[in-house]
This record gives structure tokens, C-alpha cells and sequence, in this order.
């Protein structure tokens, strides 16, 4: 059965309520498209795990802090949906902004501590605009299972806190990051790399694997680990390192010893795309 294409949310709604009356259990992965190997994992898992699978489409506008970013996004329709037919998906929901801000939200979800650091801080308003489009699709698909990438780390921790914050009805699954051999994480905007850029792209898994090789050795400064893994990054007029953190894993707080489980995030410019990039550590 080809995937079918819907771009209002009414008809959307009728389809998920005939699935859900025919007893099926929902499955979602939510996108902002440009699919790639990584999204196609979440796809698999939700496949597996659910009787209908729906993939949403949809560059959020509310969380774009930079208007270029928005408008640069690479937007890849039909190629998508070719590939969810591949994939099995029933599904793709894929709105105009229109159609999910028909008027500018008047109520947003206010993110608390879980985005202050890391790119929180660094893109004003970015997780509120996350947490807003979330919390909107949610109510739209209504869905048992929902499929989120551990590459974008503190996303998938806002969306946990989203969900036991109002009690949401719905199982959060993460999914581990897919990788190219060299390590550099699949990104729909790795596509925006020439072939220099997409060299020193590799060179922000490089410094994580610094940060989670010297935790593993005992290191135990977050600063000290920091600063190690930062030195890996080129010195090269192209990239600019725009942070590497050592936070605890759920509130993604910045610790001040490293004696248990951590996670290292980092952000890198390459040229002028943005890519970010996560592992978790163990200490010795
Ligand atoms: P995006 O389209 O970039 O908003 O991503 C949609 C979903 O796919 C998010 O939950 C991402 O975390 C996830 N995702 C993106 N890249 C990867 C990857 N390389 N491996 C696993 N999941 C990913």
C-alpha cells in the first residue's frame, strides 16, 4: 500500500480514528523531513512496535531563533514520501504552517531548567517552539508510541519532560543516533556541507569521543574534560566550536564532578550550517 499523503488535520483526524476504532495501536514519528538513514531507524522501530504507522512532516516555524535557518531548510516532499512508501508508513502527515498556526499561538509551553543550558542557551525560544509543535501534534495524532532521535539529546529530554509534566498519554521512545563510517551523525542539513566542510564536520564526534575517552579514564573536571576535547576541534577559519558540555543525563544540568554517567554534547560550526552531536559516558 503506498503511504498516503494528508495535509489537513481534519481528515487526518478521521483516518487515526478509524485505525484506533479498528483496535490498532498508533506509532509517530514526528520530522521536520529531508529524510535520511536516521529518521528511517525511528520509522523501523515504530514499524515493529505499532500497527500504524504515521510520520509527520512539518518545518516548525516557532522554532526557528534564525529566519535564514527557517527558509534554508532543505525541504524534499516527494522524495520523502517515496520513502516512507518503502518504509511501510500509513501515514505522512504534512501541514502548511498555515494550517497549524492559523493565527499566532497565544499559549506556548514554557520550558523550565531542562532547556537553560546546552542549545538552550544558545537558541532563544527554540525548546518552547519544540514543546509547543509536540504538544500540538500529540493531540492531533493521539498516538500510543512516539519516536525521537537520542542525537538531538535535549530534545527528547524536553519531550520526556512534556509528557510527566501533563501527564500525557503517550510512551516516549528514543532511538540511538545513526552514524556515517567517519561517525559524523546523519543531519538533514549535513547535505549543505561541501566537501571540505564535510571533513571538519567529523571533527565534532571526534571531540566527544576525546571527552568519553577521558572520562573512561578517569578524568573527573568537567573543565578539564571540556578543554581536552575542545583541542581536538581544527583550528580552521570554517568551524567555530559553539559549546561542549558535560551535563547529567536527565535534567541535562552541567555536573561538578564526573562520577557517574554523564552526557557530552557539543555544537559545531561548519561554514555556515549548525550541527550538534551527543554521546553518554561512563566513568572508570
Ligand atoms: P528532524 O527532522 O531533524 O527534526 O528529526 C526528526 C527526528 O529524527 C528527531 O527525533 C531526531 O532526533 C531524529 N533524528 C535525526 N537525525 C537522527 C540520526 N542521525 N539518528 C537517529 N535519529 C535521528
Amino acid at each position: 500500500m503506498p503511504t498516503q499523503l494528508i495535509d489537513l488535520i481534519a481528515p487526518f483526524r478521521e483516518r487515526l480514528a478509524a485505525a484506533r476504532r479498528a483496535g490498532m495501536r498508533i506509532g509517530f514519528v514526528p520530522t521536520m523531513g529531508a529524510l535520511h538513514a536516521g529518521h528511517a531507524r525511528l520509522v523501523e522501530c515504530a514499524r515493529r512496535e505499532c500497527d500504524f504507522v504515521v510520520v509527520s512532516i512539518f518545518v516548525n516555524p516557532l522554532q526557528f531563533d534564525r529566519q535564514a535557518d527557517l527558509e534554508r531548510y532543505p525541504r524534499a516532499l516527494q522524495d520523502d514520501v517515496r520513502r516512507c512508501t518503502a518504509l511501510g508508513v500509513d501515514v505522512v502527515f504534512a501541514p502548511a504552517a498555515g494550517e497549524m498556526y492559523p493565527t499566532p499561538p497565544s499559549c506556548v509551553i514554557e520550558v523550565g531548567r531542562v532547556a537553560a543550558h546546552l542549545c538552550g542557551a544558545h537558541r532563544p525560544g527554540h525548546f518552547r517552539g519544540v514543546a509547543t509543535v509536540v504538544l500540538k501534534l500529540f493531540h492531533i495524532v493521539q498516538p500510543d508510541r512516539a519516536y525521537f532521535g537520542e542525537k538531538d539529546a535535549q530534545q527528547l529530554a524536553v519531550v520526556r519532560h512534556l509528557v510527566r509534566d501533563f501527564n500525557l498519554p503517550v510512551h516516549i521512545q528514543g532511538v540511538p543516533t545513526v552514524r556515517e563510517d567517519d561517525g559524523l551523525a546523519l543531519s538533514s542539513r549535513n547535505g549543505r556541507l561541501d566537501a571540505q566542510e564535510r571533513r571538519l564536520a567529523t571533527s565534532l564526534y571526534n571531540a566527544l569521543v576525546e571527552a568519553r575517552r577521558q572520562i573512561a579514564e578517569g578524568a573527573t573536571n568537567p573543565a578539564a574534560v571540556r578543554d581536552a576535547a575542545a583541542a581536538v576541534v581544527p583550528r580552521d577559519g570554517r568551524v567555530r566550536l559553539e559549546y561542549l558540555e558535560i551535563v547529567d543525563p536527565e535534567q541535562l544540568q552541567p555536573v561538578e564532578r564526573i562520577d557517574r554517567r554523564v552526557l557530552a554534547a557539543g555544537a559545531l560550526w561548519v561554514g555556515s550550517t549548525r550541527l550538534i552531536d551527543n554521546l553518554l559516558c561512563d566513568p572508570k
